[in-house]
C-alpha cells in the first residue's frame, strides 16, 4: 500500500522513504520470483539429460554385454588388446584355440602372449596390432604352437573397435589348418598328375615305338603264311594264321593312333598343305566306311554346299579327321539310325592369329575381323553325349558313360576303342587353326537324342593371313 501525504513534515518525509522502500521491495519480490521460475526450469532440463545420460549407460551396458556374448559364442577365437597393449579380454574359443585359460592370458602384455604361443616375426606382428590401432584392417597368416605343443595355422585379422574413450584392438584368429592341409594335398595331386601325365605321354612315344617293329615282324610272317606257304600249310592252322594276322591289324591301327597322338603332343606332326576340296574328302571318307554304313543298316545323307570354296590343309590327315568321327558316329547309333553330314561356309568373327598359338587351347577368338571358314556338321541319332563329357571326350584315353557297357568291333554298338580318336581329330583340327566341338542333349542310350560334331576349318591355316583374298570366293 502507498503511504498518502501526511501533514507533518517530518512525517511525510517518512512515509515517502517507505514508498521508495516498498518499490524496491516489489521490484525485488519480482525479481526472486523470475530468477525461481528459471531455476526450476534448469531443474527440469537437468533432470531430463540425466534421464537421457542414464538411458545412454544403460544402452552402452547392453551393447557391451551384447558385443560380449557375441564375442563369447564366436566360432573364432577373438582377443582384445587395450591402448596399454595388455589382453584385455579373450572368448572361449580362444581358450581352446590357443590352450591356454582366459586367467593365463588376460593382463598379459600383447608381446608376451605372442611369445607365450611361438608366433615367428613378433615385430611384424606387433606392428599389425599398432597399426589395426590406427584404423587399419589388416589380415595375415601364421603359425601358432598351442599349450600342449600342437602346431596350427592361423589367420589374423586385426582390426580397431571403441569402447568409450578407450580405442581397443580386436584380433580374430581363425583357424585355416584344415584349409593349408587340403591346399597342401591339392598342390601334391596337382603336381603329381602333371608328372602322371608326363609320364603318360612318354609312355605313348615309347610303347608304340617299341611295339611298331615286333608287330610289323608278326604281319609280316603271318602275310607270308597265308600267301606264299597257304597250299604247304593245314587248313585248320591257315584259319588260325588268318585270326592272328586280323588281330595284329587292329593291334597296328591302335599303334598308329598312339604314334599319331605322341607326335601331336610334342608337335612333331608335320601337315602337307595342299588345296583341298572339303566336299571331296567328306566322299573318300565316306567311301571308306561305306561297308559299315550298311552292315549297321544306318541311312546315311550328305548335304554338301557345293559353292564352298577349296581350302589349305592336309589331305591325308583330314580324311583321317572325318573317318574317326564318322566312325564314331557309325558306333554310337543304334542299328537303322541316321547319320548326316553337312558343309557349307560360314563368315566368323576371328582375330588375326596364326594356328600354331591356338594349339592345345579351345579358345573361340571374337575378333574384329570376318574369316570365312568351312564347317563340316555329322549329326547322328546315337547315345548322345552328357554335358559334363562333350570336352572331355576330346582328351586323351578319355571314354564317355559307363565302359561296361561297351562291346568289342570296329564298328559295333558302342563299340570300345582306345580312346585316341576324337583327341586326333582335336589336333589335327587345331593345327589346321580351326575349331571342333559336339553339341548333344545328353546321353540317352533308348531315345536316340543324338549328337552334332561342328569342325570349323578356316581357308588357311595361318588364320587372318591373305583371307580376304578367299573371301570373294564364295560366289
Ligand atoms: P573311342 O576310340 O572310344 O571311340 P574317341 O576318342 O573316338 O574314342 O571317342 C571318345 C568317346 O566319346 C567315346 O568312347 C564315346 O564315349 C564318345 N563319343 C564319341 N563320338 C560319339 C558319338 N557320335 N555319340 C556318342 N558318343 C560319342
Amino acid at each position: 500500500m502507498r503511504i498518502q501525504e501526511v501533514p507533518v513534515y517530518e512525517f511525510n518525509e517518512l512515509a515517502k522513504n517507505i514508498n521508495v522502500m516498498s518499490a524496491y521491495l516489489k521490484n525485488r519480490d519480482e525479481e526472486i520470483r523470475k530468477n525461481y521460475q528459471e531455476l526450476e526450469r534448469t531443474h527440469s532440463e537437468l533432470h531430463s539429460s540425466y534421464l537421457k545420460l542414464e538411458h545412454l549407460s544403460h544402452e552402452l551396458e547392453k551393447s557391451e554385454e551384447l558385443y560380449k556374448s557375441l564375442m563369447e559364442d564366436a566360432s573364432d577365437a577373438i582377443v582384445v588388446v587395450g591402448e596399454d597393449e595388455s589382453v584385455k579380454m579373450v572368448n572361449k574359443m580362444a581358450e581352446e584355440f590357443f590352450g591356454y585359460s582366459a586367467r593365463e592370458l588376460v593382463g598379459l602384455p600383447l608381446t608376451k602372449m605372442l611369445l607365450l604361443l611361438n608366433i615367428e616375426n613378433i615385430p611384424k606382428i606387433h606392428k599389425i596390432f599398432k597399426d589395426a590401432s590406427q584404423g587399419l584392417h589388416i589380415a595375415e597368416e601364421m603359425q601358432i604352437v598351442k599349450k600342449g605343443g600342437a602346431l596350427v595355422v592361423s589367420r589374423l585379422h586385426a582390426s580397431s573397435i571403441e569402447s568409450g574413450n578407450d580405442r581397443l584392438v580386436q584380433a580374430i584368429f581363425r583357424d585355416v589348418t584344415k584349409e593349408r592341409e587340403i591346399m597342401m594335398n591339392l598342390e601334391k595331386s596337382a603336381a603329381d598328375l602333371v608328372r602322371l601325365n608326363k609320364m603318360k605321354d612318354s609312355f605313348l612315344g615309347l610303347a608304340s615305338h617299341e611295339l611298331k617293329t615286333p608287330l610289323t615282324v608278326i604281319m609280316g610272317y603271318a602275310e607270308l603264311i597265308t600267301t606264299d606257304m597257304a597250299d604247304k600249310v593245314d587248313h585248320t592252322v591257315l584259319e588260325m594264321v588268318g585270326n592272328i594276322s586280323s588281330a595284329a591289324m587292329r593291334l597296328d591301327n591302335i599303334i598308329k593312333d598312339m604314334v599319331d597322338v605322341s607326335m601331336i603332343d610334342e608337335k612333331r606332326l608335320q601337315l602337307k598343305i595342299d588345296d583341298v576340296h572339303v566336299n571331296q574328302l567328306v566322299r573318300d571318307a565316306v567311301k571308306e566306311l561305306a561297308f559299315f554304313f550298311s552292315m549297321r543298316k544306318q541311312k546315311l545323307t550328305l548335304q554338301l554346299d557345293e559353292s564352298i570354296p577349296a581350302i589349305k590343309g592336309d589331305m591325308f590327315r583330314l580324311v583321317q579327321l572325318f573317318s574317326n568321327v564318322l566312325g564314331n558316329a557309325i558306333k554310337f547309333t543304334p542299328d537303322g539310325g541316321e547319320i548326316t553330314v553337312t558343309t557349307s561356309a560360314k563368315y566368323l568373327l576371328r582375330s588375326k592369329q596364326s594356328a600354331d598359338s591356338v594349339q592345345g587351347q579351345s579358345i573361340v577368338n571374337i575378333g574384329k575381323e570376318h574369316h570365312l571358314y568351312v564347317e563340316i556338321a555329322v549329326a547322328d541319332t546315337g547315345i548322345g553325349i552328357d554335358r559334363e563329357d562333350q570336352v572331355r571326350i576330346f582328351d586323351k584315353f578319355y571314354e564317355a558313360g559307363n565302359i561296361e557297357e561297351h562291346s568289342t568291333g570296329k564298328v559295333a554298338f558302342k563299340a570300345k576303342g582306345a580312346g585316341l580318336g576324337l583327341s586326333i581329330a582335336k589336333g589335327i583340327v587345331d593345327m589346321h587353326g580351326g575349331e571342333i566341338w559336339v553339341e548333344s542333349p545328353g546321353y540317352n542310350s533308348d531315345s536316340g537324342s543324338g549328337s552334332i560334331f561342328h569342325i570349323l576349318l578356316p581357308l588357311n591355316p595361318l588364320v587372318g593371313d591373305s583371307s580376304l583374298d578367299y573371301m570373294n570366293l564364295l560366289h
